[in-house]
């Protein structure tokens, strides 16, 4: 049997339909923005694995410090103990975050990241003795596949069957190009009506990736904030997949001129080397916290908080965003995207041309609506791993969201594929 039959007999991949998933591609090793499969095919990563990987892959300073680290401590337990990686990871994030941001909790992953912040604002009211519960929350959310975190994602088909046990959440417009007001206004009406009741609003900042990389603008987003500012509304920007430089700055927030209370973080804070999830906070919600009366405290953790090796990798990732080599990459790869959003421009069969950052989004005119379950996606999906190219359309929307290493070359070898797609597909 071969490594790929062995791999269908024994595993369950992750949003995949077993029944008619093909032999899963073995991947032996990876370098830069490259993947190589055991004959020596090489696959050119075009989204970062998953939106995770920052540096190119098996990064040679990141590796070394994790091995560095694994030798030294593997892991040790967060509570009553702590580690030089712990407290160096998290002076350097608040040292990058929006500068109200003082404290960081660690979890494992974005979904625990989002139920940390979820538990974060919901007891921060109940602490001060208020019972608000319910969340604001954007049509079309993703912020992971756990209860909570599901509850405030979209109502969409992948929670179908779970939909009755998901707690209550608002859903609002996104503020999109010339939807802002729109947005606003259904803001303004949760908060007249049930303003009493709302603990927090979380978003996405500028951009949804699980949605289809919808865009929404910063002056949009920033009316929402201070609206809810205005109402002690907790805001919880969720930068999983936009923190690490995704969007052109430090953190999506960076954008923006005012500040969330709560931030998420995962994905990208490893460089994409190690699962590490983290939550920040402002000091008014620490302090929330801190009580003589123990059941104040926020009673949550998981075994492997803090985890030395993964804060190593974090480490090193954060070495990496110091040097200006990798931001220039940066503005390297948010220059080459324009040009080529401009081209796209000029052809037919596609609309909705949109980029954030390092992330250039389109969608296909394919006469369907975008969804997950488009007959297409399938197809072009296999169009460009026949091409040695992995991208993994959303439904009828293709984006490119590259390992921020990415070169001009590789770069090219993306939108090449691309423009021979719509060549195609309008032939
Ligand atoms: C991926 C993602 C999550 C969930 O992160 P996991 O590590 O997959 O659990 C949450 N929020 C956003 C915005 C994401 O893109």
């Amino acid at each position: 049997m071969s490594l790929a039959e062995r791999d269908l007999n024994v595993l369950w991949h992750p949003y995949t339909q077993m029944k008619t998933m093909d032999l899963p591609v073995v991947i032996s090793k990876g370098k830069g923005a490259w993947l190589y499969d055991e004959e020596g095919n090489a696959y050119l990563d075009g989204i970062s694995s998953w939106w995770v990987n920052s540096h190119g892959h098996a990064h040679p300073h990141i590796a070394e410090k994790v091995a560095e680290q694994v030798k030294k401590l593997e892991h040790v337990i967060f509570a009553g103990f702590t580690h030089p990686g712990a407290v160096e990871l998290a002076e350097r994030l608040v040292g990058k975050l929006p500068d109200n941001q003082r404290h960081i909790f660690y979890s494992d992953n974005g979904s625990t990241a989002v139920e940390v912040a979820l538990k974060m604002a919901i007891q921060y009211w109940d602490n001060k003795g208020s019972q608000r519960n319910t969340i604001i929350s954007f049509e079309n959310a993703y912020h992971g596949d756990t209860f909570g975190a599901m509850s405030v994602s979209g109502r969409g088909a992948f929670i179908k069957p779970f939909e009755s046990m998901l707690f209550d959440v608002v859903f609002i417009e996104p503020p999109s190009a010339g939807k802002e007001e729109a947005s606003l206004e259904q803001l303004r009406e949760v908060l007249s009506t049930k303003g009493d009741s709302i603990a927090g609003f979380i978003y996405e900042p500028l951009v949804q990736g699980a949605a289809g990389m919808m865009m929404h603008t910063v002056h949009g987003l920033e009316q929402l904030i201070l609206e809810c500012q205005r109402n002690e509304i907790l805001c919880i920007a969720d930068e999983v997949m936009t923190g690490f430089g995704r969007t052109g700055k430090f953190f999506a927030s960076d954008h923006l001129s005012i500040r969330p209370d709560i931030v998420c973080m995962s994905k990208g804070i490893t460089g994409g080397t190690m699962a590490l999830g983290a939550t920040s906070c402002s000091s008014a919600i620490y302090e929330a916290f801190l009580s003589d009366d123990k059941s104040k405290t926020l009673f949550h953790g998981h075994s492997y908080t803090g985890n030395p090796v993964a804060c190593a990798a974090a480490n090193a990732s954060m070495d990496l965003f110091d040097e200006d080599a990798t931001w220039a990459n940066i503005k390297r790869i948010v220059e080459r995207h324009e040009q080529f959003a401009e081209k796209l421009q000029s052809l037919d069969g596609i609309e909705n041309i949109r980029q954030v950052g390092t992330i250039l989004a389109f969608d296909l005119q394919t006469g369907e609506e975008t969804s997950y379950f488009n007959q297409d996606r399938d197809r072009i999906y296999k169009f460009f791993m026949d091409k040695k190219i992995l991208l993994r359309p959303l439904g009828n929307v293709i984006y490119i969201l590259p390992p921020l290493c990415i070169t001009d070359s590789e770069l090219d070898l993306i939108y090449n594929a691309i423009e021979a797609l719509i060549g195609e597909l309008n032939g």
